[in-house]
């Protein structure tokens, strides 16, 4: 089985060694400052009682307060939100917003819960986490399987103990929400693409997306409306190829309808794990980590992977994937556009600021493109994977600030 945590300590190590980073302080950086755990009770419509098993690992804070999603997912386990929490440590340093690596999640099916269970769960996941969060300390957003209004409920029941309204972000507009945060790790991930594509010049610029929840939704959208095109998408039930291009629009629209992408019109029916393997420029994983592993890497035919999911790959498969020249794109670049608007989120919180849609995507936009540009930058002049470019960059932010050593990392930067 894959294990998401030994992925995670693997890269570390990796660039431990590119760096030539201090024994200790990779030892520091291989454990979470904390990891908490909660069996969580909450009564259902039923009349009884269940008890959901809760996490929040806090991975590292020395750059400011941990910050990472709250994932609702039945697959929840300890190993993934520590992966997880590191992996948001790495991607904060990344972006430089001022703050350290955090996840959560509870393990649920959410789809299973009626509205007022999943409101009594979330509520009670935060009645256990409120002394360990503040807008400060550790600020919680979405993650898979969370929508705005389970971070509504969360806001709610966080203003109740005394927590302010920037403890949490992500939330719905009237709640102190920001323009832009929706599609934002969507939008984030195709600035990333089209940069990247500027140096690369894809021809047919087709993409085939596998997770068809809020981020490969936002993402197929936008690369479609820039001239990409969408050939192929999954969701949890199937997939569908279509070698003329699909509207992304319009597969929502049917998926909402029938609650799948499977049988849209006019396009072909395949099994949804059969979508990873088919031909297309682009191959986007937009859904949970180790989906292209050792056992499917040496079949993927895709020139690019950008990585929309946190994790998709595993280390065995990255190293198939070089060899076969396929270009990875590090989820914590290529995703990082949804923790970046919730750092503006976050920032027009404390200075009762309310800006436009239009200007968190130009921020955003000049945020992404300058970490995507320092990355390309090292991996050229060190001969590294994007990957190991964008670790070196991130780690060596990490270990450079207050509470490690000193020490030669941060001319990578230049
Ligand atoms: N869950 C998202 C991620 O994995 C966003 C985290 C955040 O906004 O704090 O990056």
């Amino acid at each position: 089985m894959n294990n998401p945590w030994s992925s995670a300590k693997k890269q570390l190590k990796q660039v431990a060694k590119i760096i030539d980073l201090d024994k200790n302080v990779l030892k520091s950086l291989s454990q979470p400052d904390r990891v908490l755990c909660f069996s969580l009770p909450i009564k259902l419509d039923n009349g009884r009682t269940k008890k959901f098993l809760g996490f929040r690992s806090q991975h590292n804070n020395r750059r400011g307060p941990y910050k990472g999603g709250i994932r609702f997912h039945p697959q929840v386990n300890k190993n993934e939100v520590k992966a997880l929490s590191m992996w948001m440590t790495w991607k904060c340093a990344l972006v430089d917003v001022p703050f350290g690596g955090g996840k959560g999640g509870i393990k649920v099916n959410p789809k299973k819960l009626s509205d007022v269970e999943l409101e009594r769960l979330s509520r009670k996941y935060i009645e256990y986490l409120s002394p360990y969060i503040g807008e400060n300390k550790d600020v919680p957003a979405p993650d898979v399987g969370v929508s705005p209004q389970v971070i509504g409920w969360m806001l709610d029941e966080a203003l109740k103990h005394g927590l302010t309204k920037a403890v949490l972000t992500g939330k719905p507009l009237g709640l102190g929400g920001s323009q832009g945060r929706i599609k934002a790790t969507g939008q984030g991930g195709f600035f990333v693409l089209d940069e990247l594509n500027k140096n690369i010049n894809l021809k047919k610029k087709t993409i085939i997306v596998q997770g068809f929840g809020n981020v490969g939704y936002w993402f197929a959208k936008i690369a479609f409306e820039n001239g990409y095109k969408i050939i192929g998408i999954s969701d949890s039930q199937g997939a569908i190829l279509n070698s003329e291009g699909v509207n992304p629009d319009q597969v929502l629209e049917y998926k909402n309808q029938t609650g799948s992408v499977k049988n849209f019109p006019q396009s072909k029916n395949i099994e949804a794990d059969k979508i990873l393997l088919q031909p297309t420029e682009i191959l986007a994983p937009a859904a949970l980590e180790g989906v292209i592993n050792k056992n499917n890497a040496f079949k993927i035919k895709a020139k690019v992977i950008i990585e929309m999911a946190n994790g998709p790959v595993t280390p065995k498969a990255e190293k198939i994937l070089e060899k076969n020249n396929i270009i990875v794109v590090p989820d914590i670049l290529a995703n990082s556009g949804g923790v970046t608007v919730s750092y503006f989120e976050w920032y027009q919180n404390k200075n009762q600021e309310q800006w436009t849609e239009q200007k968190v995507e130009e921020k955003l936009k000049e945020k992404i493109t300058q970490s995507f540009n320092q990355v390309w930058k090292i991996s050229k002049k060190r001969n590294i994977n994007l990957r190991m470019a964008a670790y070196v960059l991130a780690v060596s932010r990490v270990v450079d600030c207050r509470g490690y050593l000193k020490s030669n990392v941060s001319n990578f930067e230049k």
